[in-house]
């Protein structure tokens, strides 16, 4: 289900510094003027066994970084802001075309199997999951480490390029909260910055410290994976963060179409990189109703100016509260 795209004047102006380098590339075939979306330039299969698993490719194909990856069919909201940016920025977007819900099924003999695409990274996660959630079965497991090996080839999957995934939660469930000490992910987790006025649902899971650094300044939720740390669960963030590829997770809760929007271009920004534009946090929530504002405060108790709190990309990380830094500072003598 998608909607139909509003408020294209503040996109217009964003993009208008991409545009001179996008036209050449966007010059083919993209309509005019329009919200629809883009016709798939391409798309490729990749067997699963006996099955073929579908893929489209939107974007520029040439274009290598940054690359969108959507894994789980059903977590769709992001899809028109995709095409949106795309229309006017560089990028590729990659997504399974055949039809079904989160799970990719397969079939061993008589039995029918089934794997969640962001598990299937590695062979432990293989292992773990049809454990789980199906069954399993060598014969099997190795057949969805061949489409994962597939997979990472044919998307280009490399150090050295961006990728940033989209995928959507539900209320109350999985968040950045599961980060943090105690919560289920907090394994996985070197920092986690939280924005109070911000959904916790809504967050950014990244592999690079400058980008987490980035987006704790221009005020995101955002978790700094701890790429030597985290469990192998056979995530493509575990597997991006293992190799050195600057990876960018953005999750959103159904139906969070605002901040989910902000985040995708702060990601797109970052993979072209430019600081993300700062958060209008302080006047997303009535200053009346007691929310703190974000930027620091000055001496005399007035809250600092609220324009635009700087987010320069080689700043150093601000302690603030709700910052948990892990590794122990070293004292300078
Ligand atoms: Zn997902």
């Amino acid at each position: 289900m998608e909607r139909e795209l509003t408020g294209t004047i503040p996109v217009r102006i964003l993009a208008a510094g991409w545009l001179v380098l996008a036209l050449p590339l966007a010059a083919q075939d993209r309509p005019r003027e329009s919200n629809r979306a883009p016709a798939p330039v391409s798309g490729f299969a990749i067997p699963l066994g006996s099955e073929r698993i579908e893929f489209f490719v939107e974007g520029d194909p040439s274009v290598k970084s940054p690359l969108v990856v959507s894994l789980h069919r059903n977590e769709n909201t992001a899809f028109p802001v995709v095409r949106e940016i795309l229309a006017s920025e560089p990028g590729r977007f990659i997504g399974i075309r055949t039809p079904g819900e989160r799970r990719l099924n397969l079939k061993g003999g008589s039995r029918a199997f089934s794997i969640d695409p962001n598990r299937l990274f590695s062979l432990a996660g293989i292992e773990a999951d049809l454990r789980k959630f199906s069954f399993f079965k060598e014969e099997i497991a190795r057949e969805i480490e061949t489409f994962a090996a597939e997979y990472v080839k044919r998307t280009g999957i490399a150090p050295g390029r961006v990728v940033i995934a989209v995928h959507n939660n539900t209320d109350g469930g999985y968040s950045l909260e599961s980060y943090r000490k105690g919560g289920a992910e907090e394994a996985a987790a070197a920092e986690v910055h939280r924005v109070e006025a911000i959904d916790p649902d809504d967050f950014m899971l990244v592999t690079h410290p400058r980008h987490f650094t980035a987006l704790k300044e221009a005020g995101f939720n955002v978790i700094l994976q701890d790429n030597a740390g985290a469990p192998d669960d056979g995530s493509l963030s575990v597997y991006c963060g293992k190799r050195g590829v600057d990876y960018l997770n953005v999750e959103a809760e159904f139906g969070s179409r605002e901040e989910q929007e902000r985040m995708l271009r702060a990601a797109f920004a970052l993979a072209a990189g430019h600081a993300p534009a700062p958060a209008k946090v302080p006047v997303a929530r009535p200053i009346e109703s007691g929310a703190v504002p974000i930027t620091p405060r000055t001496g005399r108790g007035d809250p600092a100016p609220s324009g635009v709190p700087p987010a320069p990309m080689e700043g150093k990380p601000v302690l603030r509260p709700g910052i948990r830094i892990l590794t122990p500072k070293r004292k300078i003598p």
